[in-house]
């Protein structure tokens, strides 16, 4: 229940509250006379980030629910009997496929083709494809065949979340035409703010003493190559990827030669690595949110993506010493 309406706080402007209020006012003015006005689309995500975007182009019109539990790390997710329902119910579910979260994504692709929306695979919107492009990165799998695999975390990028939302609001119009203008303005305004996100990341961090970023897992590929960092990460791309003696005793030299100060963990993940490590080259240990989840604590201070972001920002130029 916290979570659902706790995700009524999203980032829109006061602007956007008003209008937002005069279409709740009128929509309940409309009830009188048809039922159907106020027919509120059902609607699955399989994480935060794209939570927040339904929920945010969507407004009072949509009610979402985020598959991936409060806190959690968005990876190991397995649905509860209690979200498959609400699954079975949804009108549209959005989702990352390419096994970025194989417990969800197995019941996702269960259901009807039509209504499921894999946000890693190309949308046309206004008659132009679009697809958010995908970046290697070095695996320290074991066994990976390859030893590279594609980085899910395309979202730390701003835009790549504007593209991701102009393929939710195509979505969302498609399945209700005569809200359309609503859903335009909505993801217009959010567009506006996750485009000002991105131009900060690219002014923060021109001035710095260093240009490496420690990490916990190598979530933050998107995010460095935006921000022209180089990502140090201390697992591979997955949590539960675990990092060998050999590979430890490799990985503190390279982070003392490079003189990092400052390594970071991530809240959501479980794991005594970072602090192994930075105790081990007498570095401070400091905390970056890949935003793959969200608390109830961070969702009733109204937090957001962009607010996570601009906090993790704030932290890296602090680490990288950037003026
Ligand atoms: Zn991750």
């Amino acid at each position: 229940m916290g979570r659902k309406s706790s995700l009524g706080k999203t980032p829109i402007g006061k602007a956007s509250i008003g209008s937002l209020i005069a279409v709740s006012a009128a929509a309940l003015l409309g009830a009188c006379s048809s039922s159907a006005q106020t027919s509120v689309i059902s609607v699955s995500a399989s994480f935060y980030p794209i939570a927040e975007i339904v929920r945010t182009v969507g407004g009072n019109e949509i009610d979402v629910q985020d598959l991936t539990p409060i806190g959690h790390d968005a990876h190991d997710t397995e649905l509860t009997a209690k979200q498959l329902q609400r699954l079975e119910k949804s009108s549209i579910i959005f989702y990352f496929g390419d096994d970025f979260q194989p417990g969800s994504q197995k019941a996702i692709e269960s259901q009807s083709s039509q209504k499921i929306v894999d946000l890693f695979e190309p949308s046309t919107v206004n008659g132009k494809e679009l697809v958010v492009p995908r970046i290697s990165i070095d695996s320290t799998c074991q066994g990976c065949e390859s030893g590279k695999e594609l980085d899910p975390h395309v979202w730390l990028n701003p835009s790549h979340m504007i593209t991701l939302t102009q393929i939710v609001q195509e979505r969302l119009s498609q399945l209700a035409p005569q809200k359309r203008d609503f859903f335009v303005s909505r993801a217009t305004t959010y567009m506006n703010q996750l485009s000002e996100l991105g131009e900060l990341i690219d002014s923060s961090f021109q001035r710095c003493e260093s240009t490496i970023l420690a990490t916990e897992h190598n979530s933050f590929g998107y995010f460095t190559s935006r921000a022209k960092l180089s990502p140090l990460p201390l697992a591979g791309y997955s949590p539960d990827q675990s990092v060998s003696g050999k590979e430890l005793t490799s990985l503190t030299a390279l982070l003392k030669k490079s003189n990092v100060s400052t390594v970071f963990d991530e809240p959501s993940l479980a794991s005594d690595l970072v602090k192994q490590v930075a105790n081990s080259i007498g570095a401070q240990v400091d905390s970056l949110n890949a935003v793959e989840s969200i608390t109830d604590e961070q969702l009733s201070a109204g937090e957001s993506y962009i607010s996570i972001m601009k906090d993790n920002i704030q932290k890296m130029k602090k680490a990288l010493r950037c003026s």
